[in-house]
């Protein structure tokens, strides 16, 4: 069934570190051997021995309207005839930026970059240069890309003093990167008054989606902000995987809650490698070449990402999109939890707007230390059923599932059919 991508893959290690050139893609958590994709069309990827499978990875939630979208290949395709890439200012960058800042009350100007991890990265040096100092918060659960200063997990002793996630992390350079859980105001308290006027920053996924899908109380975030605009520190929402996903707005527009600085990525780039962050005008107004904080990128706001993502944009603004999204997911994930309560199965699917979680308990899990590790091999089989039935998740049980537009209700109930079946042959 996969004899093409084993053939593939065994010369993919000769090239590359594990055979991949993005970690998660290697399979290395669920066993087997990652599938080598050739085309997408709608939510079905079909792979290289010829299987299709209803995709909810959706390259990891960039494709919000489904692989191939109409929209965003008839205009890529055009603004590709014009040349790839200038080096200069173009209006694609002018109708982007005006396209999100006057949909996006939260935040006032922006800047482009070319992934979510140099997003966070440059959007922290914002936050230290504007506040002059040097402590970032961040929470335990969630991933803000792979900079070294984020790269940092709780430690086992002090509460706040992290360990770095990755060999080749200097100690010095995470040593003002405080961890603490999520969902713990009080904890956040504490190391604000061990450190009232050092901490220049708390960055949170506000919909932490990288560690399981673990929905923050509103109240949480507020609190968060109060905190840090108490102790004269900004708010720092990371957007990559919520903003354009939960709402236009993102998490800000979900929760109506306004950070300081916002990083985004994934949707905003119409699949391709775009990221961008922003803020309160007086803020940004700090970055180079105005202010004295540098940051700079050849691609940076290449024109055929700027027209994918402005395509992809302008779909997600069309009236009722949103709302239409939510009620699919909503269904899908209703579905399948009806038929494991009808059926008394430790499984339920969390969602929140068009995000879902497979986890393996039915109670609700707001921090990653709640997550039962020893549940990860159920995911596993589950994973490798349903990709044997034609349905394609995020190869890690920790990893969230995207439901796009081209998911439509006759997608979801074939999905759901499938959902059906593999948990019967885990469950029964
Ligand atoms: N921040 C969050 C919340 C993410 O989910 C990710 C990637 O998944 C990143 C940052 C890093 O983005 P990228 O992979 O584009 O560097």
């Amino acid at each position: 069934m996969y004899k093409q991508s084993e053939k593939h893959f065994t010369q993919a290690k000769e090239y590359f570190p594990g055979g991949v050139n993005s970690p998660v893609r290697a399979f290395k958590s669920v066993g087997g051997t990652p599938i080598f994709i050739v085309e997408g069309d709608g939510a079905e990827i079909t792979d290289v021995d010829g299987n299709k499978y209803i995709d909810f990875c959706c390259s990891w939630g960039p494709l919000i309207l489904g692989h191939k979208n109409h929209a965003v290949m008839q205009q890529v395709q055009s603004a590709i005839e014009k040349g790839t890439s200038f080096g200069t200012p173009t209006l694609t960058e002018n109708r982007l930026a005006k396209l999100i800042l006057e949909n996006n009350p939260y935040i006032e100007k922006i800047r482009f970059v070319s992934s979510g991890t140099e997003a966070v990265m440059s959007g922290i040096r914002l936050a230290r240069g504007y506040t002059g100092r040097s402590k970032i918060i961040k929470f335990e659960g969630c991933y803000h890309g792979h900079a070294d200063a984020l790269m940092v997990k709780a430690g086992s002793g002090l509460a706040t003093l992290g360990q770095a996630t990755s060999k080749g992390i200097p100690e010095n350079v995470i040593a003002d990167t405080l961890v603490l859980p999520l969902d713990d105001i009080d904890a956040v308290k504490a190391c604000f008054e061990q450190y009232p006027e050092e901490i220049a920053t708390v960055i949170i996924e506000p919909i932490p989606a990288n560690n399981g899908l673990l929905k923050q109380r509103r109240e949480f975030l507020l609190q968060l902000k109060e905190l840090c605009h108490q102790y004269g520190a900004l708010l720092f929402f990371d957007e990559v995987i919520s903003g354009f996903r939960v709402h236009f707005a993102g998490a800000s527009g979900h929760y109506d809650i306004q950070p300081d600085i916002a990083s985004y990525g994934k949707i905003i780039g119409g699949g391709f490698p775009v990221g961008a962050y922003a803020g309160r005008k007086e803020i940004m107004d700090c970055v180079a070449p105005l202010g004295d904080v540098y940051q700079a990128g050849t691609l940076s706001g290449n024109p055929v990402a700027m027209t994918a993502g402005y395509a992809q944009l302008s779909e997600c603004l069309k009236l009722g999109f949103y709302q239409e999204q939510e009620e699919r997911t909503k269904y899908f994930v209703d579905s399948v939890n009806k038929f494991c309560e009808d059926k008394d199965y430790e499984f339920r699917l969390t969602t929140l707007g068009s995000i879902f979680w497979c986890k393996f308990t039915t109670k609700t899990i707001r921090k990653s230390s709640e997550i039962d590790a020893d549940k990860m091999p159920t995911f596993s089989k589950l994973f490798h059923r349903l990709l044997k039935k034609g349905v394609y998740l995020g190869p890690s049980g920790y990893e969230v599932g995207f439901v796009s537009s081209a998911h439509t209700y006759e997608v979801l109930d074939k999905a759901l059919d499938k959902f059906k079946s593999a948990l019967e042959e885990i469950f029964d």
